[in-house]
């Protein structure tokens, strides 16, 4: 998280500290990763609806998805790409 993000404030609260933290105690593996049935440990909480800055959003803990840095980076280069990147699962299913 760029730290001239508009949204710097939320990331560096507490509360959020904390949500963080039990959202990787409660799935400390890749979500992404567990859905094409590989297991890599995550490091990173990303919001599964992008909060823009939507207090509520930002702290609901059922909006919230553990990642690897990979698929997270990868998320933010399909989002930055305009949604155009999609992945597959050994099934050949779209995974997102
Ligand atoms: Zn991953």
């Amino acid at each position: 998280m760029a730290s001239n993000s508009p949204w710097h404030n939320l990331y560096n609260s507490k509360r959020w500290y904390r949500l963080r933290y039990y959202q990787l105690q409660k799935q400390p593996l890749c979500e992404f990763h567990l859905r094409r049935k590989q297991v890599v440990s995550a490091s990173i909480v990303d919001h599964i609806t992008p909060h823009k800055g939507d207090v509520a959003l930002f702290h609901d803990p059922d909006n919230l998805q553990s990642l690897c840095k990979r698929c997270h980076d990868s998320v933010k280069q399909r989002l930055e790409n305009g949604g155009t990147v999609t992945e597959f699962d050994d099934d050949g299913r779209v995974i997102w």
